[in-house]
């Protein structure tokens, strides 16, 4: 389709903008541009089909099913977005005077205790944009309490080989030295590595439990002990918290602080770059090392976003919690891991799953036995899925499957859809036998197929040019 600039005619538009109810004033000379900005011009109506098409070519949540593991892609109820829409809300400004934000400031200290009551934590900010970002104030945390205590051998960060890749990056942006421990054969933390790993140079651990293998780690009473003897502090990645939350709490499990992905688990819709939160938690002898806005909270704090954060994304998140109630939230993830489990064995005796056992709200498929046979690799079989319409699972992540297809299909979906989307991935295994060249040039339905992804990454055009 062609881009908005190009479908733009000079003197064509469809702006009704309101009076102007404020005093008019000149910009100085120096600060005007010295032609007008290249705007496109476009009539309503082609206005609005331009966006309808946009929207045609994409898929959410809302077009069908989004299996994309790792990423919790939930449908978010509506309300939490009528709710986030309020004009109190909207319409705060941050620097409005104490007195007359009461309302938000009780939005954030209740979302905080629901959240913190789920996690098991005592403290929690908001600031943090995004779970990486998230990881990064969690880890600044265990960075300033060992230097509070004057420990500075502490340089390295111990993450398992399963990690999701934010974890190391967000260790080495802090400083610290990153320590990959291998995986046992059943996808758990290996003991033996761990203990081996450990030292006094230890300044702490990084986990997800349930990992990225959808695995709930049986040992993890035993690991958090081993990280604490050392003198070690307990970081927990909370993107995978749809699994357990109101079931089992990070903070019992023995971890220190978490981060969690409010626009995962907690009703914001993601994918694309939307705003997000990532939350941190912090057990009772962190707090003082929270961050906090200098501005409402008084100087000398860390700080590592403006304010209280992504406010809007915090009011859905208290929305979401009190509709589901003491009751639902449990059983949003207990269903969670239902329907995970109820794909996995559907999809089973044809593409085959990592780890032959009870998984928690997603598993990984290992198709490299398949791709051996048929030569349709994980790849192949992800844009085959896309001609049916279902969103790809993730691919080739977990690093320690090969030919790895990760799905997690949330509690948010039916019995129905998950037959049928299990009967999509039992025609393509078959498919992959008899066709194997098709399945290799899909998707066959797309504006776009394959795209050069290195390319894209390396060279990204993210900008119109007017030439
Ligand atoms: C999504 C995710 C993150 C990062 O969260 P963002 O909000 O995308 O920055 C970290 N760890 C795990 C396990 C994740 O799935």
């Amino acid at each position: 389709m062609k881009l908005i600039f190009e479908k733009s005619v000079p003197g064509r538009h469809c702006d009704l903008l309101p009076r102007c109810d404020v005093e008019t004033v000149e910009l100085p000379e120096s600060l005007r541009r010295d032609a007008a900005p290249a705007l496109p011009e476009l009539s309503e109506v082609d206005l609005s089909r331009h966006y309808t098409e946009l929207n045609r070519q994409v898929h959410g949540v809302n077009c069908g099913f989004y299996p994309l593991g790792s990423c919790t892609m939930k449908y978010n109820p509506r309300i939490d977005e009528d709710m986030a829409a309020l004009p109190g809300f909207t319409g705060v400004h941050p620097l409005a005077p104490a007195r007359t934000t009461v309302g938000c400031r009780r939005v954030l200290d209740t979302a905080r205790s629901y959240l913190c009551e789920i996690t098991g934590m005592d403290d929690m900010t908001f600031q943090p944009a995004a779970g990486a970002h998230g990881e990064f104030t969690g880890v600044l945390l265990i960075k300033q309490y060992h230097d509070a205590r004057g420990d500075r051998a502490r340089t390295k960060i111990i993450v398992p080989d399963s990690a999701h890749g934010t974890n190391p990056a967000t260790a080495a942006m802090c400083g610290y030295q990153v320590v990959n421990i291998p995986s046992a054969p059943d996808g758990c933390v290996d003991l033996a590595a761990l203990q081996a790993a450990l030292g006094p140079d230890t300044a702490g651990l990084m986990l997800t439990n349930p990992n990225t293998v959808g695995i709930f780690d049986e040992n993890i009473l035993e690991i958090t002990r081993l990280v604490h003897e050392a003198g070690g502090l307990c970081y927990y990645d909370g993107a995978n918290l749809n699994a357990v939350m109101g079931v089992v709490r990070p903070g019992d499990m023995g971890f220190d602080c978490i981060h969690l992905n409010l626009h995962k688990t907690f009703a914001t819709p993601h994918g694309g770059g939307g705003p997000g939160a990532g939350a941190v938690g912090c057990k009772d002898f962190l707090r003082d090392f929270l961050p906090r806005s200098a501005l409402m909270d008084g100087p000398g704090r860390l700080q590592v976003r403006s304010f209280a954060g992504n406010f809007l994304v915090v009011v859905k998140a208290l929305a979401y919690l009190m509709t589901l109630g003491r009751q639902g939230v449990p059983e949003a993830a207990q269903n969670a891991v239902l329907n995970a489990n109820y794909l996995m064995r559907a999809i089973q005796g044809t593409f085959e799953p990592a780890f032959d056992r009870t998984c928690m709200h997603e598993f990984v498929l290992d198709l490299s036995a398949y791709k051996k046979d048929t030569g349709v690799s994980a790849l192949d079989v992800a844009k085959s899925l896309i001609d049916h319409g279902m969103h790809p699972p993730t691919m080739y992540f977990p690093l320690i499957v090969h030919e790895a297809l990760m799905l997690e299909p949330t509690e948010t979906e039916s019995k129905e859809t998950l037959d049928w989307a299990a009967e999509v991935f039992r025609q393509l295994y078959a498919l992959g036998y008899q066709d194997p060249a098709y399945m290799q040039a899909a998707p066959h339905n797309t504006p776009i197929g394959r795209p050069d992804e290195v390319q894209a990454a390396r060279h990204p055009v993210v900008r119109w040019q007017k030439s």
